[in-house]
């Protein structure tokens, strides 16, 4: 099997376009390294493209016809996009859904102590890390703090050139040989992971009273205040450009928002100018929280949010048009269900790229590479495929022909060897509707890492491939 890389298909044209792009992505990962900060951008850049808010528009008993854009914001965690296309929403959507939360340290209800003359926010991880990667570096505070009374102070401490950075200290290597002796699990206690935040005592005493005066008086709350807060540890600093030729991206949360990004992207840019033809399928771009903790709560894939979404806009549709006509006859949860049944999905996370540091936990032939183009897992799983929805070769070879028909380079991988470990999306969710989905994303180098890396051409093919999949996919 040949493997085609990318970035020998690209002339000048393609190279500026790559750049710009880039720029754009770095952009959007530094304006949103929470799921609620991501959500804001995402509906924000929508909102620039036209879109309207649906919610607003039921209430307001407003319809919808072909053409028409809109979004739904849930909980300001999730959110969805919609462009709708001249066919009847019962025959289907073309979804592509991508996640937005990424692994990070959150703070508990009751974070603030002080020790040894130390302050300390104490942490409760979220999602799979490994431990050691959070020690000893820069780490920013984002987040929202609501008072008893319902305001509320959104907050990032840290991203600034002049704000003050977090740190969880380590050990020093002289005082390590036992710790040398112990197995990495055992090495680094996540209760023992607590972010240190000051040092200095006020009038002569206490530190953490010192540390509490400040957040007074800068953000008007109090210690109980963080009872009702959502605060987040993320590694502090921007996106870069990584490599001496630039050919990467190196930067926090790219699982899942590299895919989030261009599966939005690929929709806006698509329906950008007011002569952009009109999708026959409605086009829909899902990003959702809590991926990475299973996809449980309000705001994560397996809540009704995005199915009472599809309802509201079958409902919305069939009133703008001369389809209520005929759509009576049949009972509306059967057009909410042929319209989830008849969609098409592309379930949009991120697959490891083969390290050769690692040779041995993946398997050459079946690995992704990075810069080697979109990235096709027909499953995931663990073990023998345990938990992996797995992908119809019908679906995958319509696919491969919408790819090659719009030059879009691609790979096919399994996340690792098999029986070294495994891993979930949203994927199989989806396909409990029964509608075709398929894992589809970008390859990325020390996944789950507070700074992960991926190619600037891979994230071309993939809006590349995900516009094509949003136009072409029938
Ligand atoms: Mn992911
Ligand atoms: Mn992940």
């Amino acid at each position: 099997m040949e493997r085609k890389n990318a970035w020998n298909f690209y002339h000048e044209e393609d190279l500026a376009a790559v750049g710009e792009l880039s720029i754009r992505y770095r952009r959007f990962l530094d304006a949103g390294k929470t799921e609620r900060e991501c959500a804001a951008e995402a509906v924000r850049m929508a909102r620039e493209e036209g879109y309207r808010d649906l919610l607003q528009m039921v209430h307001e008993g407003e319809t919808l016809r072909p053409g028409d854009k809109v979004y739904l914001s849930f909980m300001k965690k999730s959110a969805a996009f919609f462009w709708i296309g001249t066919d009847p929403l019962e025959e289907g959507m073309n979804i592509i859904g991508a996640h937005i939360d990424s692994p990070r340290l959150d703070l508990k209800q009751v974070p603030c102590y002080e020790e040894a003359g130390n302050v300390y926010l104490d942490t409760h991880y979220y999602g799979g890390i490994k431990k050691y990667q959070w020690f000893a570096l820069p780490l920013a505070l984002h987040g929202i703090i609501v008072r008893k009374d319902g305001t509320s102070v959104s907050l990032s401490v840290g991203e600034k050139e002049d704000d003050p950075v977090f740190v969880i200290t380590d050990l020093l290597p002289h005082l390590g040989r036992e710790r040398n002796e112990q197995k990495v699990k055992d090495f680094f206690d996540a209760e023992k992971m607590d972010l240190l935040i000051g040092n200095q005592p006020v009038r002569e005493k206490d530190v953490k009273q010192h540390i509490l005066e400040i957040l007074s008086e800068t953000y008007q709350i109090q210690e109980e205040d963080f009872l009702s807060a959502e605060l987040e540890i993320v590694p502090a600093g921007r996106a870069r450009e990584c490599g001496m030729d630039r050919s990467m991206v190196l930067s926090y949360g790219q699982d899942d928002r590299s895919c989030a990004f261009a599966a939005l992207t690929a929709l806006l840019d698509t329906g950008h100018s007011s002569g952009a033809e009109i999708p026959r399928r409605t086009a829909c771009c899902l990003l959702v929280d809590k991926e990475e903790t299973g996809s449980n709560g309000a705001t994560g894939m397996k809540s009704r949010f995005f199915e009472n979404a599809v309802a509201e806009i079958i409902a919305m549709t069939e009133e703008g048009t001369d389809r209520k006509e005929t759509a009576g006859e049949i009972p509306f949860d059967l057009r909410l269900r042929r319209a989830l049944l008849h969609s098409r999905m592309l379930s949009a996370d991120v697959s490891a790229a083969f390290d050769p540091a690692f040779e041995k936990y993946y398997e050459k032939k079946n690995s992704a590479y990075l810069g080697n183009g979109l990235v096709f897992n027909k499953y995931s799983g663990s073990g023998g495929k345990s938990g992996a929805n797995d992908a119809n070769p019908e679906y995958m070879a319509k696919l491969r022909r919408i790819m090659e028909e719009s030059q879009v380079t691609i790979q096919t991988a399994e996340l690792g060897a098999v029986d070294q470990g495994g891993g979930g999306t949203i994927a199989y969710i989806m396909a409990k509707y029964g509608m075709e989905v398929i894992d589809c994303g970008l390859a990325v180098l020390s996944m789950h890492a507070p700074w992960e890396v991926t190619s600037k051409a891979d994230l071309y093919e993939a809006v590349k491939g995900y516009r094509a999949f949003y136009k072409k996919m029938l």
